[in-house]
């Protein structure tokens, strides 16, 4: 079997993302916005997914980390105070240093003040420190998480979903004392490697890059880069950073530690990853190619949790009403109402229908053929193999769902 690896693999990712309705060029029939992209269909149940994962995994299966959804336009002072407006910089080709926070108008007339698109959703949390304390009155380690979008006017976007002028960050802020520093930015790392694997990231193309002192930003003390073999280079997929008390101390926030009687500015340790870089991660690990009668066919690995659509239904033929009627009651629509994630597919022959899921990444294909009518049995196709079984039609249910654990 052949699978990435092949140096066209980003061609084949940008115009498959298009044909099967992921992710198409932003405003494109304007002639496009450099930087943007738009989700489709398939991408935006893609990226819920993935970001369910983590969202499932770091917020809903503890009870130390508070979820948050800050506003993008914040207080100018903010970014202010955390150092972006005098050094969230890059320098031009003629050699400038370019803010490359968005600027924006917030009201009219006399009134109006200068803010910015939110850089990073990092300070959103920071800033919603105290009303959190306040609210859950969280014990020491406890963190805060936010999913949300980041904008950054960025001199040179490229590279697909990699480098865009907006784009999505997961991150988490996790509140900690100075002394445990060490053992919580390896328990973070141990956490993140977890989850790129629970995705089906290709593990083999993660590596990991100790920041030098002199690229660090200013505010940290250790920082670990962890990049991933794209086709275009080894780059940046997320960062873990330990960001000492820098963040609370500049916005004047502290935390009364009950069991020592005083009143201190936690340490902070942070895995910052960016939903767009996961997502074109996550397309390189599980886009594979191999011939299948005489043909070469492109189809999707994507882990059944992590997949667009988990099933697709079919009646072998469209023009036989006791298939479709079948198929659509007692397959299509339990199953729909189970997993939503299920799509409904007479379009073409067979085997169009399979090379259309393969691409989409569905791993099961379910259908409906003249035998089921007498026997209540279905086929079940699997993406990856193309073997096919018959499962009972009382069993489906059962069958999905302990794939999809
Ligand atoms: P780079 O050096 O590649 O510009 P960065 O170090 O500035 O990235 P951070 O500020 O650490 O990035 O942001 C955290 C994460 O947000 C990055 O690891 C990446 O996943 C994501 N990210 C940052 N900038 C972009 C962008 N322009 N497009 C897509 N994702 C981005």
């Amino acid at each position: 079997m052949k699978t990435n690896g092949n140096d066209k693999l980003m061609e084949k990712i940008v115009s498959l993302c298009k044909r099967r309705g992921f992710v198409f060029p932003g405003s494109e029939i304007y002639g496009g916005l450099a930087g943007t992209y738009d989700w489709g269909h398939f991408g935006v149940a893609l990226k819920n997914n993935l970001k369910q994962s983590w969202w499932k995994k770091f917020v809903d299966a503890r009870q130390d980390i508070y979820g948050i959804d800050a506003a993008i336009i914040m207080n100018p002072k903010v970014w202010e105070a955390s150092g972006h407006v005098a050094g969230f910089l890059d320098p031009t080709p003629d050699g400038k240093q370019f803010n490359v926070m968005f600027k924006t108008q917030v009201g009219a007339g006399e009134e109006a003040v200068v803010s910015y698109l939110r850089p990073e959703t990092a300070q959103g949390m920071f800033v919603n420190f105290k009303n959190t304390v306040d609210a859950f009155h969280p014990k020491l380690p406890f963190g805060m998480a936010q999913i949300g979008k980041a904008f950054r006017n960025e001199i040179a976007p490229r590279d697909f979903l990699f480098r865009q002028r907006e784009f999505e960050q997961m991150e988490i802020e996790y509140f900690i004392r100075s002394e445990d520093w060490e053992k919580y930015f390896e328990y973070w790392k141990g956490e993140m490697l977890s989850w790129m694997e629970d995705i089906g990231l290709d593990m083999g193309k993660v590596h990991e890059l100790e920041v030098p002192d002199a690229e660090r930003a200013h505010y940290s003390k250790r920082t670990i880069d962890f990049e991933f073999d794209f086709p275009f280079g080894r780059k940046e997929l997320f960062g873990l950073a330990y960001r000492t008390d820098f963040d609370l101390n500049t916005h004047k926030l502290e935390y009364i530690d009950e069991e020592k009687g005083e009143k201190i500015a936690p340490h902070v340790i942070e895995p910052s990853m960016g939903v767009d870089r996961a997502i074109l991660s996550l397309l390189i690990s599980v886009y594979a190619e191999d011939e299948k009668s005489g043909e070469v066919r492109s189809y999707l690995k994507f882990k059944p949790n992590i997949a667009p659509v988990i099933a697709c239904v079919s009646p072998l033929l469209k023009n036989k009403p006791e298939l479709v009627e079948y198929a659509n009651t007692k397959i299509f629509a339990p199953l729909k109402s189970e997993f939503g994630r299920v799509m409904w597919d007479d379009n073409g022959n067979i085997g169009k229908r399979y090379r259309r899921q393969d691409e989409i990444g569905t791993p099961f294909c379910i259908v409906i053929d003249f035998d089921t009518l007498s026997d209540d049995t279905v086929t079940v196709r699997d993406r990856d193999t193309a073997d096919q079984e018959r499962i009972k039609v009382a069993d489906i249910k059962k069958y999905i769902s302990g794939k999809i654990q």
